[in-house]
């Protein structure tokens, strides 16, 4: 796609620093290495986020992502790895073609900051929202 930042680099015409590709994925280092060794893993086939991916891409995405995974770690002596994927603004996506960042973690300290606040449990509030999104995920 025109003016698109990672079909640009699909394409060859902006440099990146690969370290996997194939008919259908591309991995490459992330230009702003949140830890050492912070990957991308992205379709080649442009699509905006996983909300827009047909199972098909889904598929051939996500499947290379723990051979890809294994290598980093292996390469980085990391001690574990945060798998995170960004879909729209709201989520802190920038560039909208899809991506799975691999973000290496390492145990005597690194950069990075992921943490979820612990909430109490509201159990027929669970079950309520569960039941709802059952419903549009079946639909
Ligand atoms: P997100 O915020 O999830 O959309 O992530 C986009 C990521 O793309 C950011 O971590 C950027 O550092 C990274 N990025 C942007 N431009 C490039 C580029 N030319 N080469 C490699 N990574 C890039
Ligand atoms: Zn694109």
């Amino acid at each position: 796609m025109e003016n698109c930042i990672f079909c640009k680099i699909v394409a060859g015409e902006i440099p990146s620093s690969k370290v996997y590709e194939d008919e259908d994925v591309l991995a490459f280092l992330d230009i702003s290495q949140a830890t050492p060794g912070h990957t991308l893993v992205i379709p080649k086939e442009h699509v905006r986020n996983v909300l827009d991916m047909s199972a098909d891409t889904a598929q051939s995405l996500f499947a290379r992502v723990p051979k890809i995974a294994r290598g980093l770690q292996k390469a980085t002596g990391a001690d574990g790895m945060n798998i995170i994927n960004n879909n729209e603004e709201a989520a802190g996506q920038t560039v909208f073609h899809a991506h799975i960042h691999l973000l290496p973690r390492y145990a005597d300290g690194d950069e990075l900051d992921i943490r979820f606040t612990a909430h109490e449990p509201d159990f027929p509030a669970l079950a309520a929202l569960a039941q709802s999104i059952s419903q549009e995920v079946q639909a």
